[in-house]
């Protein structure tokens, strides 16, 4: 029912880097079994980028600096420079889950957004990202979700969102997660909430679990933990070490039970303990979830965490026209090779 589709293609060049002889390139095309989009896996890609994908220390210190100095994240700074909620909303003002502090935006980006402060430090080397950490991160978002759905039910698809350092797309430095919500999916949702549907209503059965179901015995499997399974997708959204989370059965955010958000958070710490090593200190998380207000037996809850590039001078970004403007894939190396780099971390 779920096929791994993909096409090999070569292009052939005489390469001045091999005193003009001829030399093959290989392009996998590859189709995501429930959306349909293409991802290509260029062979050979990731090595030619990897000097952009590592910091410049110094650079990186200095901005840490630099941003410290007023930053509204800081404990120092958190209570007197970030906004409450309306009294009506949270009478506290703002949501403390032990060091997590969840407050409103100041500019959100969709009519319901957050954000959760993660730490009381104001820079975090990838492998401290410690499963509490993000757990009660989680913990936070999910307390706003369940005062905003008494508050206002039609408010019902959230999505999860870390946007780690600049490369990443983060405007501060602090670690902190977004908690966008609104009355509508996100494009990526509604996608896969129809996808799925179709899927459902053609083999009985959820996409989702049939997908775990191939993968389990497969090179791109990872582990399983808590309730959570993770795997390395066979044609990645971006393809920059990206790993896949499917919370089994769970359509929303809100069915997640407390075993589960520490399944994510687990995971999530031994994957940036494998990007530490790498030398990365950037990446992107999105936490997918269903609406709020019902259970749907199609869809479950799934996350996506990719690298993103280093911090330096070159200012180079892997968010260049095709997947950006032209909705392709790219992957820079096969998600199977990924999947062997991360399994002694896990
Ligand atoms: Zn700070």
């Amino acid at each position: 029912m779920i096929t791994f589709e993909k096409t090999v293609k070569q292009a052939r060049i005489l390469n001045p880097l091999k005193n003009f002889q001829e030399d093959t390139i290989t392009f996998e095309y590859r189709t995501d079994p429930l959306t349909g989009r293409n991802t290509t896996v260029i062979k050979g890609m990731l090595s030619y980028i990897s000097r952009f994908l590592t910091s410049d220390e110094e650079t990186l210190k200095s901005l840490i600096e630099q941003t410290r100095a007023n930053c509204p994240f800081c404990p120092e700074n958190v209570k007197s420079k970030t906004p409450m909620f309306t009294k009506d909303f949270l009478a506290e003002g703002r949501i403390m889950v032990e060091d997590a502090v969840a407050i409103p935006n100041l500019l959100g980006h969709a009519e319901r957004s957050i954000l959760v402060v993660l730490s009381k430090e104001h820079h975090l080397k990838l492998n401290k990202f410690v499963p509490k950490l993000i757990f009660d991160g989680f913990k936070a978002g999910v307390a706003y979700l369940k005062r905003l759905s008494e508050v206002d039910p039609t408010i019902r698809f959230p999505a999860f969102a870390f946007n780690y350092l600049p490369p990443a797309g983060s405007s501060i430095f602090h670690p902190h997660m977004q908690v966008l919500v609104r009355d509508r999916p996100f494009y990526l949702v509604g996608l896969m909430l129809e996808k799925s549907r179709s899927y459902f209503e053609k083999n009985k059965s959820s996409y989702w679990s049939d997908l775990l179901t191939k993968e389990r015995s497969g090179e791109r499997y990872l582990f399983e933990t808590n309730g959570v399974e993770w795997l390395v997708p066979f044609a990645p959204l971006r393809g920059l070490n990206e790993a896949q989370a499917i919370v089994n059965g769970k359509s929303n955010l809100l069915e997640l039970n407390d075993k589960e958000w520490h399944g994510l958070a687990d995971g999530i710490s031994k994957i940036l303990q494998f990007y530490h090593k790498e030398g990365y200190t950037s990446f992107n998380i999105i936490l997918l979830s269903g609406p709020m207000n019902e259970h749907l037996d199609y869809f479950d809850v799934n996350l996506r965490i990719m690298s993103r590039p280093g911090i330096q001078a070159s200012a180079f970004t892997d968010a260049w026209a095709l997947p950006y403007l032209l909705w392709d894939g790219e992957a820079v190396e096969e998600p199977e090779q990924t999947a062997q780099k991360l399994k002694p971390f896990i």
